[in-house]
């Protein structure tokens, strides 16, 4: 497992490329990011590079590192993230 992962599902997400898109932003296989601050998102497709924060890594369900702003309200949140969308 890598550091920072919590498996290698997630390292297999963040860094996967495809040959077409350099930018992950551009590549609809692209699902999850790992910001600049050192958090996890979902790419929003929307054209832009907009991603959702996620406080849990859907695929197993761990605990990600999040913004303390999104850590509030967390124990409320049940398996799916409250998320708020970030334009970087
Ligand atoms: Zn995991
Ligand atoms: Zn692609």
């Amino acid at each position: 497992m890598a550091a920072g992962y919590c498996c290698d599902d997630l390292r297999e997400q963040v860094e996967f490329r495809c040959e077409d898109h350099p930018d992950p932003y551009d590549c609809a296989d692209n699902l999850v990011i790992k910001t600049e601050r050192g958090y996890f998102g979902l790419i929003i497709h929307d054209g832009g590079s907009s991603h959702l924060v996620i406080q849990f890594f859907p695929w197993c369900g761990s605990r990600l590192p999040s913004p303390p702003e999104e850590r509030r309200g967390a124990a409320m949140s049940g398996w799916w993230p409250r998320a708020e969308p970030l334009h970087s």
